[in-house]
C-alpha cells in the first residue's frame, strides 16, 4: 500500500520501503504484546525551581524495555502508537501509573504527563483523567498535562472545551516544545494554559548562539506577560543554567540535573530533598 512519508512524497517505489514498513509492523506487534503484558513504565525526570533549587515536579516519560532490543525510545514508538491508535491505551496506562506513583511522593511535588493530540479525539480523555485522579487520590493541582502546539492547529472547540474542563478540575496545562510548532501566536489568547516549556533546541548551545538567546528571551518575556510559568527543557550545562536564571526563567529540566529515572530512584531523591536545594551533584550521588 502506498503511504505518504514525512516529506509528503509517495514512497511506494522507494528502495528500503519494505524494510521500513516491516520494522514498523514489528514495532506495532511488539507494542501490542508490551501492552498486554504491562511492561511499559513511566520514568521520571525532575523539574527544578530556579529560585529555590527544589524539585517542583517530575515529568513522566514512558520507557519500553524490549526483550530483544533493550530500551526503545518513545521517539521511535510513540509515532507508531499514534498511527495505530495504540496511543490511547498507552497514554491512559502512563497517566494512571504516574498518578499512583506521584500520590506517594512527599510534599507538593507535581507530576507532568504528556498527552498526544489523538487522546483529545477519542472523547473519553476527561473520564480517563478523573479515573486516574480518583484511583490514586492525587490532588488535581499536582497533575500537569503537557500538550503540543499541533493540538491547537485544528482550532477545535471540543479541544478548547476539554482544556477548560481539565483546568476547572484544578489540573494544570503545559505547552510543550514551545516554538517548534506551526501555530500562530493568536492561539495563546483562545487556549487556556499555565506553563510554557521552551523547546530544548533553543536551549542547546544557548551561550554561544545569539539567535537562540534572542528567541529564549522573547519567550520568557511573552510568558511573563501572560502570567504563566516558564520552564527551559534540555538544560545540560551550568552556563546555560546561570544564563536562564539571570533572565528570570522559572524552572529548568535537563541532564544537568538528572535524566528520567525509575520511580524508586526519583522517590529516593525526593525523600532526600526535604527542604534543601538539589544541586547537580546531589542528582549524581543518588544515581
Ligand atoms: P518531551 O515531552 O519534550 O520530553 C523531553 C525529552 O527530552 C525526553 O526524551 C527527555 O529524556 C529528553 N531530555 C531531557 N533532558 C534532556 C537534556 O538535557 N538533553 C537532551 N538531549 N535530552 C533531554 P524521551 O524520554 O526520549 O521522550 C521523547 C518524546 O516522546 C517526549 O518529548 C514526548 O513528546 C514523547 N513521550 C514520552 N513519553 C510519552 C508519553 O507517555 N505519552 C506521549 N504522548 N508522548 C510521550
Ligand atoms: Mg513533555
Ligand atoms: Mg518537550
Ligand atoms: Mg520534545
Amino acid at each position: 500500500r502506498a503511504k505518504k512519508d514525512s516529506r509528503g512524497s509517495f514512497s511506494f517505489f522507494e528502495p528500503g520501503m519494505d524494510a521500513r514498513a516491516q520494522a514498523r509492523r514489528k514495532i506495532e506487534t511488539d507494542l501490542r504484546a508490551a501492552l498486554r503484558h504491562d511492561v511499559l513504565r513511566p520514568y521520571y525526570q525532575p523539574l527544578i525551581g530556579l529560585e529555590t533549587g527544589l524539585i517542583t515536579g517530575c515529568e513522566a516519560l514512558v520507557r519500553w524495555p524490549h526483550p530483544e532490543r533493550g530500551m526503545i525510545s518513545p521517539a521511535e514508538f510513540i509515532p507508531v502508537a499514534e498511527d495505530t491508535g495504540l496511543i490511547n491505551a498507552i497514554g491512559a496506562q502512563v497517566l494512571r501509573q504516574a498518578c499512583l506513583d506521584a500520590a506517594r511522593w512527599p510534599g507538593d511535588v507535581r507530576v507532568a504527563v504528556n498527552l498526544s493530540p489523538l487522546q483529545f479525539r477519542v472523547g473519553n480523555l476527561m473520564a480517563t483523567v478523573m479515573d486516574a485522579l480518583k484511583q490514586s487520590g492525587l490532588p488535581p493541582r499536582r497533575l500537569e498535562l503537557e500538550i503540543t502546539e499541533t493540538l491547537l492547529l485544528e482550532k477545535s472547540s471540543q479541544v478548547i472545551a476539554t482544556l477548560h474542563a481539565l483546568r476547572a478540575l484544578g489540573v494544570r496545562i503545559s505547552m510543550d516544545d514551545f516554538g517548534t510548532g506551526y501555530s500562530s501566536l493568536s492561539y495563546l489568547r483562545s487556549f487556556p494554559f499555565d506553563k510554557i516549556k521552551i523547546d530544548q533546541s533553543f536551549v542547546r548551545g544557548l551561550c554561544d548562539n545569539r539567535d537562540s538567546q534572542a528567541i529564549v528571551r522573547a519567550i520568557i518575556s511573552l510568558g511573563m506577560g501572560l502570567g504563566v510559568t516558564i520552564t527551559a527543557e534540555g538544560v545540560e550545562t551550568e552556563a546555560e543554567l546561570s544564563w536562564l536564571r539571570a533572565e528570570g526563567c522559572h524552572e529548568a529540566q535537563g541532564f544537568l540535573f538528572s535524566p528520567a529515572r525509575p520511580n524508586d530512584d526519583v522517590k529516593g531523591l525526593l525523600d532526600l530533598q526535604g527542604s534543601s536545594p538539589v544541586t547537580p551533584r546531589d542528582s549524581v550521588r543518588v544515581a
